[in-house]
């Protein structure tokens, strides 16, 4: 088969390697310079800097196959996430934890009374959460709310927490020890090289064909006997419903000779500050050594039609429109949509691609007993 992927993010790309080992014909078409999608990664000629372009990506998961598929095509080094916070003129220790607790509160409790404690501070009042303030509230209690995930909140979402449903902190979002890994999984890693060499390498095989610089449209599609489409799902239809939320994200990128900020990640949780967090690319890369330094003040706002969607809102306006293209998709024939993009979905690394890798297997079974492959 010849088959047209749309775009050389992780997904396609994937999905694209598993099918050209099984025979197929593949060519993709990726409208940007450059390929690995939004995790793409480029060294700074200037200072050196493993510089993340559209925003830091770390690597973690549970999924072992899905570890030793990315180990495959790039070294992975140790790296742990150890996220700060600058609110009311001091530096805390993010996820909240029992550092953050006793210098926030000035104590120095132990697991059990920090719980006795912050179950003191939560409002008990609440016994039925609907909104992520709610559920804050009852978790946490107004102080740690306000310094740590209000502002915040406000910011990275343009919404009131009091708008948000209270699914979005399901869990305690409060650690009694002082963990302060940001995740909890089992794998986590950089690439050595950056992530856009591990994709590079992905697509490195004779039957794969990647065309930069070359935007899809639509009628292209009757060209191939299939298309893997990871391109925007409302942007395949010529937004002719609408267009589907997103938040976009503007990078103020700056320099520094030494060491900034002494950390990767620097959220900065209260309102009047403009910008959610600052990043500093080289802690990125603990092994390797950089006199300057290049770093991102990150700015959320609402995406217009020329920016770069980043993250899904997915709140009940933007799921009724998904769900009139969800109906126009099942229509299109030999079409199947995937990644963050073609699914409007939130999807970390791990995630993109253990369901390329899935959605690659199905096709090779369907389209091998000659059924319709789904959309
Ligand atoms: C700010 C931010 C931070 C993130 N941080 C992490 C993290 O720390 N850890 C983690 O695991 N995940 C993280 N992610 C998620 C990660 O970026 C995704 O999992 C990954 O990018 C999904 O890959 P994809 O191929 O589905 O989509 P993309 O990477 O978006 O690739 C889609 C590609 O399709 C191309 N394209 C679109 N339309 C067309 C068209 N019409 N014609 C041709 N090409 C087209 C685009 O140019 C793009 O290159 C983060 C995401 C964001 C937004």
């Amino acid at each position: 088969m010849h088959i047209l992927l749309v775009g050389a993010g992780l997904s396609c790309a994937v999905i694209g390697r598993t099918l050209a080992e099984a025979g197929h014909r593949i060519t993709i078409m990726e409208a940007r310079d450059h390929v690995a999608g939004n995790c793409h990664t480029v060294r700074d000629a200037d200072t050196g800097v493993m510089v993340h372009v559209y925003g830091p990506h770390i690597f973690h998961t549970d999924d072992e196959e899905v570890w030793d598929y990315v180990n495959r095509y790039e070294t992975f080094l140790p790296y742990k996430n150890r996220v700060k916070t600058t609110s009311k003129g001091q530096v805390f220790s993010l996820p909240v934890n029992l550092h953050t607790i006793n210098q926030f509160y000035g104590k120095t409790l132990r697991p059990d009374e920090a719980r006795a404690f912050i179950e003191e501070q939560a409002d008990t009042s609440i016994t039925d959460p609907q909104t992520f303030e709610e559920q804050a509230l009852r978790f946490v209690g107004p102080d740690l709310y306000e310094a740590f995930f209000k502002g915040y909140t406000i910011k990275q979402w343009g919404m009131s927490p009091r708008d948000l449903p209270a699914s979005i902190l399901k869990r305690l979002p409060v650690r009694f020890n002082y963990d302060d890994n940001y995740f909890f999984h089992r794998f986590q890693g950089m690439p050595e090289n950056g992530y856009t060499a591990m994709v590079e390498r992905i697509l490195d095989h004779p039957a794969i064909t990647v065309h930069l610089n070359t935007a899809f449209t639509r009628a292209q599609a009757d060209d191939y006997d299939h298309v893997f489409y990871s391109g925007p799902l409302d942007g395949f239809f010529d937004y002719e419903l609408g267009r589907l939320g997103y938040r976009t994200l503007d990078f103020e990128r700056f320099t520094y000779e030494g060491d900034y900020q002494g950390c990767a990640v620097m959220n900065y949780g209260e309102e009047d500050v403009p910008f959610t967090r600052i990043t500093e690319h080289k802690h990125f890369a603990p092994w390797e050594e950089h006199e300057g330094s290049v770093c991102y003040r990150e700015f959320s706002r609402a995406c217009g039609p020329d920016d770069i969607p980043y993250y899904p809102i997915r709140q009940v306006k933007e799921k009724a429109l998904l769900a009139e293209y969800e109906a126009l998709v099942e229509k299109v024939g030999n079409v199947t949509f995937v990644g963050r993009l073609g699914t409007y979905r939130y999807l970390d690394m791990d995630v993109t691609i253990r369901e390329a890798l899935d959605v690659a297997r199905a096709y090779l079974g369907k389209a091998g007993a000659g059924e319709a492959v789904g959309a």
